[in-house]
C-alpha cells in the first residue's frame, strides 16, 4: 500500500503540487494522467525519493519514506522501488547482462545471485536469449522491455513507470501496452504508471487520477471517469463531451 497524504510540491513561487492526498492498494495499476506540465513526474519523483516535497508525507507498506513535519527522508536506495524513465535509456556500451548487473552491484548482491537473478528478470520480459547483445542490436520495444526488467531485477516493492511506452512507435506501443497489463496480472506488483494519452490510461488501470495544474481533479476506476466525469475538464480530458 501507498499512502500519499497531502502531498506539496513548490519550486520557488510556483506551487506545482496541491497537497494531494491518495491512497494505492497493493497489486493496484495506479495511473496518473493529465497534460503536460501538471505534476505526474513530479508526484512520481517525490514516491521515487528524487524530489524533496515540499509538505506532506508518502509511506509505502507501512514504511514512512518522508515527512516533512517529522523530517524524515529515506534516499532513494533505501526505498527499494522499481523505476523506468520517459528515455528508459540502458547504458549503450554495457551488454543486456551488463546493464541489469548495475543495480544488483550497487546493492551488494553476490555475482552468483546476480546471473540467477538477472536470468529470472529477463525470463519475465521474454528476453532472456538476448543478454548478450548490446543495446543497440535491440528494437524499440525489446529495450523497452529490457528497461522494465533493470527495474524489476532487484524485486522493488512498488513499479514506477514514467511514461515508458512515449518513445514507441503506435504499433509497438499497442502491443506493449497488452504486454505490460499481461505482466503486472502475472506479477501483481503494485504499478504507479504515468501518462498523458487517454487511452492507454483507459486500457491499463485499475483506477486513475486525473490531474491539472497540480490539482487531482478524480480518482476513479476507468469506466467511472469515462461515465460520470467529476468535471467538465475531467469530460474533456478524457475525451467526453457533454
Ligand atoms: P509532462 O507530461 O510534460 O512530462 P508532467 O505532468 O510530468 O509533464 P512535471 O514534470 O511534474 O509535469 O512538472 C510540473 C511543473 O513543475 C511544470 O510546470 C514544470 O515546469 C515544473 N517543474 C518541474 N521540475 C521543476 C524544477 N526542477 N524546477 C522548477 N520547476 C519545475
Ligand atoms: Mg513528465
Amino acid at each position: 500500500e501507498v499512502v500519499v497524504d497531502r502531498l506539496l510540491k513548490r519550486f520557488g513561487d510556483t506551487t506545482v503540487l496541491q497537497e494531494n492526498s491518495f491512497t494505492i492498494r497493493d497489486g493496484e495499476f495506479f495511473t496518473l494522467l493529465g497534460p503536460s506540465g501538471c505534476g505526474k513526474s513530479t508526484t512520481l519523483n517525490c514516491i521515487a525519493g528524487l524530489e524533496r516535497p515540499t509538505g506532506g508525507s508518502i509511506a509505502v507498506g507501512g514504511r514512512t519514506f518522508v515527512d516533512t513535519e517529522a523530517k524524515v527522508f529515506l534516499t532513494p536506495e533505501e526505498r527499494n522501488l522499481g523505476m523506468v524513465f520517459q528515455s528508459y535509456a540502458l547504458w549503450p556500451h554495457m551488454t543486456i547482462h551488463a546493464n541489469l548487473a548495475m543495480p544488483l552491484k550497487i546493492r551488494k548482491v553476490s555475482k552468483a545471485d546476480q546471473t540467477r537473478l538477472i536470468g529470472e528478470a529477463l525470463e519475465k520480459v521474454g528476453l532472456a536469449h538476448l543478454k548478450d547483445r548490446y543495446p543497440h542490436q535491440l528494437s524499440g520495444g525489446q529495450q523497452q522491455r529490457v528497461a522494465l526488467a533493470r527495474a524489476l531485477v532487484y524485486s522493488p516493492s512498488v513499479l514506477l513507470l514514467d511514461e515508458p511506452l512515449s518513445n514507441l512507435d503506435a504499433k509497438l506501443r499497442e502491443q506493449a501496452r497488452a504486454w505490460l497489463k499481461r505482466l503486472q496480472l502475472d506479477l501483481g506488483i503494485t504499478t504507479v504508471y504515468v501518462t498523458h494519452d487517454q487511452d492507454e490510461a483507459l486500457a491499463l488501470s485499475d483506477r486513475i487520477a486525473v490531474m491539472s495544474g497540480g490539482d487531482m481533479l478524480q480518482i476513479a476506476p476507468p469506466q467511472e471517469i469515462y461515465r460520470t466525469p467529476a468535471t467538465a475538464e475531467v469530460a474533456a480530458f478524457v475525451g467526453r463531451c457533454n
